[in-house]
């Protein structure tokens, strides 16, 4: 089999061929059919995040260590199954959930193995989609994807399930009353726009920099499109929401975007953070229980939240996101690309 692996933090990926796996036991080989580029994939390949205050969070503290093949966006056709496995037979297409954790420990037994401690990703801990084969271990991480097209499919796998776990935690309560402020138009950005409208929500106003990503979401059916960079972002969001902003999706998590989310909801808002952008921010405590805000991190989404995604994409009832489908011996050039913020929509490799 041949992937595209990080060899080096920072350094182009490198083609490299190795032996295709055996499945074992309960294991499903899957050949590749699309893999997303996440943003998230940028972090793993640069090797840090910016914690802020000139504080980095190296990749290796995360326990990764190169040879890594990244891409955690799978879709796949069955290929050979593991003595034990069942569930799925040959020449199945299949969208991959990626967020696998122990299978053993509390969090996991709830159901939210996303969370897990030990946790066992495809396209982080383990090997990933820039390649043309995908060993996944067990055949209830494989889901149906209805009526969609793999490099359609493949997007939900994590900025599909990320802006629906995002938007889950906001709270239908909340979205179907109030308009929400969704901050970053990119990729995961436009996915939100589409989910909300097919949860029933009233709408978000969207922020961001760059002019080309506004149009995207206006086209996207954003209420309204505000300049992020804005001096007075918060006044121009609050107005083009023409009601009281029931919480902030931050797509970007930079200082200067959770000052922006943070200053714009309403009592008793919720601002949910999302991006790695990086950096750190200082709040003004009592303004925290007077104003009875929720800042709240969310990371993917569980396997159940997966499968409730997909019914609702695969039926056609969220309008699919722009993709840009590349070769897979384009990753490179994709990487780059999305490192210069030029990708609108989603990058999609396919064999
Ligand atoms: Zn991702
Ligand atoms: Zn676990």
């Amino acid at each position: 089999m041949k992937s595209y692996d990080v060899v080096d933090f920072g350094a182009p990926l490198k083609p490299t061929e190795k032996p295709t796996p055996k499945p074992q036991g309960s294991e499903v080989l899957l050949r590749t059919l699309a893999a997303g580029v996440c943003h998230s994939d940028l972090h793993i390949w640069e090797g840090w995040y910016d914690l802020g205050g000139g504080k980095k969070l190296t990749v290796r503290d995360r326990g990764l260590v190169p040879p890594l093949t990244m891409g955690h966006e799978i879709v796949g056709e069955v290929v050979a199954l593991g003595p034990e496995a069942s569930g799925v037979k040959i020449g199945d297409k299949r969208l991959v959930h990626p967020w696998i954790g122990c299978g053993a420990c509390p969090v996991c037994r709830r159901g939210e193995e996303q969370l897990c401690m030990t946790p066992r990703f495809l396209g982080v801990q383990k090997p990933g989609g820039y390649a043309d084969h995908v060993l996944v271990p067990h055949a209830r991480y494989l889901l149906d994807f209805g009526r969609l097209s793999p490099a359609q499919a493949a997007p939900f796998a994590c900025s599909g399930i990320t802006a629906f776990g995002a938007l889950k935690r906001v709270g239908a309560a909340i979205f179907r009353e109030q308009p929400i402020l969704v901050i970053g138009a990119g990729g995961l950005g436009l996915m939100c726009l589409s989910l909300l409208k097919a949860l029933g929500g009233l709408g978000a106003v969207v922020a961001d920099i760059d002019p080309g990503k506004r149009e995207a979401a206006l086209k996207a059916g954003a209420l309204a499109a505000i300049d992020a960079g804005a001096a007075d972002a918060v006044k121009r969001a609050q107005e083009a929401a023409k009601a009281s902003i029931g919480a902030a999706i931050d797509f970007v998590g930079a200082s200067a975007t959770a000052r922006l989310g943070i200053d714009a909801i309403a009592k008793g808002g919720k601002y949910v953070i999302v991006g790695l952008f990086g950096g750190e921010i200082t709040l003004s405590l009592p303004l925290v229980p007077m104003r009875a805000i929720t800042i709240q991190g969310a990371y993917t989404g569980s396997l159940a939240e997966m499968k409730e995604l997909l019914a609702l994409a695969g039926a056609g009832k969220v309008p699919p996101v722009p993709v840009h489908e590349h070769r897979l011996a384009e990753a490179n050039a994709v990487l780059e690309e999305l490192k210069a913020g030029r990708v609108i929509g989603r990058a999609v490799l396919t064999p």
